[in-house]
């Protein structure tokens, strides 16, 4: 009840929200009478939580933040949100998104925009922007983000949140509208990394609704999370403090490793072979899986209808028009390019390459290292429109985020101090594949 009336209060000027769940308070209180009774409430009993409007839910529309998508209700809920409702989890609503989760600010929504709660001319990033913003202003206790390239931990280090971006595989995504499936994972945003491990030990585990879904062995993330992390290896790569990073993020993150170090760990700068690379082939490899995932809104089966059409070709051409956003558009674009016969080998191909470049670099390091820790993103919160105009400067702001989604790694964001306008800087916190047992171990001694 405390979060629906933070929610009523705070939402006109923030915007974290798309839809609120209308039963909300009943489903409080049958809660409540469960434990009157002595039942078991799971391990979530009556925490409020909100959800990326681009996971499926039985009960509230899914809107990717999309005209596309037009108040679309889904007949089933994704598995994530099925296990927080098993978990007794009060799910307030859906939050939220850049347009199908492509971009970096939540400016790309179709609905509104959503405002950074420490600065509200600023940007909370995204896409998860919602996710993030909703945990920064109470608006909730814990969120769920999804993540391609950075849309967890880019938002939660622009809203001083933490959230954790887990290994390809271990969150299903049955139920997530994909963006680009090789790359797409759920992860859980909150204010303590307690929290975030908690959500995290909820959603994970193998799923057979989804068919890249892995079969591992859960480490007990909260007990291996309290561990010391005397003598932890971590790497820092070197280029990510070389140029276009702003001075005061740099100085906090160098800050952070000499923090570590104090801490007990071993701290060596790294060289992450063909990094550079790594922007370029995400935005091919993810335009291109974009281009096929979104061919299913052919508004016939759902989605949005335009009024007037004389042909099946100018029901497609309208209504895809009108339905998708600008953003949207430029992604179709760019995957067809990159898949089309004369180009394949150039581009997508040449991309597929590069993917594994970068993951053989990740795996010889994580032979030494346990964490690599690095910056989330180049700047703080920049203001709402700034970017607007130029996407590739958008695009640039992935630079230290999607090279983990590429290698399929896990990866938290978490602050580590704020820059001269009061604004949340975030660190990136890296581990080997199903490593995010070490992860969390390092960002919850970093914030005792
Ligand atoms: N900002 C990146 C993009 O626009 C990442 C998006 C995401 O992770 N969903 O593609």
């Amino acid at each position: 009840v405390a979060y629906k009336e933070q929610i009523e209060k705070t939402d006109k000027k923030i915007g974290s929200y798309l839809y609120l769940n209308e039963n909300i308070v009943k489903e409080a209180r049958e809660i409540d009478k469960k434990r009157l009774k002595g039942e078991d409430t799971g391990i979530l009993g009556g925490i409020p939580v909100g959800i990326k409007d681009n996971m499926c839910t039985i009960d509230m529309p899914t809107t990717c933040a999309s005209k596309m998508m037009d108040e679309y209700m889904s007949p089933f809920d994704a598995t994530v949100v099925k296990r927080l409702k098993d978990e007794g989890a009060l799910l307030l609503g859906k939050l939220n998104l850049d347009e199908f989760a492509m971009g970096g600010s939540t400016e790309n929504s179709y609905f509104q925009k959503t405002k950074n709660p420490h600065d509200l001319t600023r940007v909370p990033g995204g896409s998860s922007g919602g996710s993030a913003s909703s945990v920064a202003a109470h608006q909730a206790i814990l969120s769920l983000g999804s993540d391609t390239g950075g849309s967890i931990r880019q938002p939660a280090s622009f809203c001083g949140v933490v959230g954790i971006k887990p290994t390809y595989g271990t969150v299903s995504r049955n139920g997530l509208i994909a963006f680009a499936s090789s790359l797409d994972q759920i992860g859980p945003m909150g204010r303590t990394v307690e929290d975030v491990a908690i959500g995290l030990d909820v959603i994970s585990g193998y799923d057979s609704k989804d068919a890249t879904s892995f079969k591992f062995e859960k480490p007990d993330y909260l007990s291996e999370m309290k561990k010391d992390i005397k003598g932890l290896k971590i790497g820092l790569p070197r280029a990510f403090f070389e140029e276009g990073i702003n001075d005061e993020v740099k100085e906090a993150i160098l800050k952070a490793a000499k923090n570590y170090e104090k801490m007990g760990a071993i701290v060596e700068e790294v060289e992450i072979e063909n990094i550079k690379n790594a922007l370029p082939a995400y935005y091919i490899i993810s335009s291109a899986e974009a281009s096929s995932n979104l061919a299913r809104f052919d508004s016939v089966q759902y989605g949005y209808r335009t009024d007037e059409y004389s042909t099946l070709e100018e029901l497609y051409k309208k209504s895809r028009s009108e339905g998708f956003g600008k953003e949207v558009k430029r992604r179709i674009l760019l995957g067809t390019y990159a898949l089309s016969s004369g180009y394949y080998d150039a581009y997508y191909k040449k991309a597929l390459q590069i993917r594994r470049l970068i993951k053989d670099s990740y795996d010889k390091i994580f032979k030494t290292y346990d964490v690599i820790l690095s910056p989330v993103a180049p700047t703080t919160a920049y203001k709402i429109g700034e970017k607007k105009s130029d996407p590739t400067e958008a695009y640039m702001g992935d630079i230290y985020t999607v090279p983990v989604n590429i290698a399929g790694l896990p990866a938290l964001s978490m602050n580590c101090g704020f820059d001269s306008n009061s604004l949340p800087i975030g660190m990136q916190l890296i581990g080997k594949a199903f490593g995010e047992d070490k992860i969390l171990r390092a960002a919850y001694s970093y914030e005792q």
